[in-house]
């Protein structure tokens, strides 16, 4: 009798569960209130940008706005636009693919640092760099497969996008977000269900940089065109990518 007892107060329990489980996904749905939504959540935050690339001109307002944010020295960036040309004359096209950290999920950069200066937050999943901590041992810098990183002279330790977390701390979203005049960056936590990228992630079909790294970045495009020269070679047309790194080659 007494097991009877309990075997029901468990079914119940997993019942009032499964519903109470319903009813936040619900309240997520039909909630257009981030806040409300928030308050629903179980999993961590993970900060991430959808890049619509069908809204970007190509105008570099946001790698002006990332460099003067962060006082960025010349020669390098933080965040920048890549111009692609694709095609034989006359069926050429100009694309542009806005660049930043991925802030992976499995960042390679953070396996490397032998100090620990480089480590993905807890409570966002942004991938930061402590500049107390950096030797400048530039590891993180090689083994970024995206060619994020820099080492800042003036600081004498290793940058990179951060995601302006001075500016989200207080309720703002990133400069290069900020500034983009097409509105093509939108920038959110991809957990919450209620978040702009979580709603574009769903409503579109989305790729991200060098999937095969298995790095599992939290930077998504839609529409991107990710041609390399190496598509020169076999597609047997013209590809030619202009970027500010230092690589020759997209990373
Ligand atoms: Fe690290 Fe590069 Fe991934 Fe950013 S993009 S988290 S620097 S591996």
């Amino acid at each position: 009798m007494r097991l009877k007892k309990y075997q029901w107060k468990l079914k119940r329990r997993e019942f009032l569960r499964e519903i109470g489980a319903g009813a936040a996904i619900v309240a997520a749905t039909a909630c257009t209130s981030g806040k409300a939504i928030t308050s629903q959540k179980t999993e961590k935050k993970q900060y991430g940008m959808v890049i619509d690339t069908r809204r970007c001109i190509g105008c570099h307002a946001c790698t002006v706005a990332c460099k003067s944010e962060f006082d960025v020295p010349l020669g390098v960036n933080r965040s920048w636009v890549e111009y692609t040309e694709k095609g034989n004359y006359p069926a050429v096209q100009r694309t542009f693919l806005p660049r930043l950290c991925n802030h992976c999920s499995d960042p390679p950069c953070v396996k490397v640092c032998p100090t620990g200066a480089t480590y993905k937050r807890e409570e966002d999943g942004v991938v930061v760099v402590d500049p107390d901590i950096c030797i400048g041992c530039k590891y993180c810098i090689l083994a970024c497969p995206y060619d994020a990183r820099f080492l800042n002279e003036l600081t004498g330790a290793a940058d990179k996008c951060d995601f302006c977390l001075h500016r989200v701390k207080q309720g703002l979203v990133p400069a290069c977000v900020n500034t983009c005049v097409g509105q093509a960056r939108i920038f959110g936590d991809i957990n919450d269900p209620g978040s702009a990228v979580s709603q574009l992630l769903a409503e579109n079909a989305v790729t991200v940089l060098r999937r095969e790294m298995g790095t599992r970045p939290n930077v998504y495009y839609i529409s991107a065109d990710h041609a390399d020269e190496t598509d020169a070679e076999y597609q047997n047309q013209y590809v030619s990518v202009q970027t500010n790194r230092k690589f020759a080659k997209r990373r």
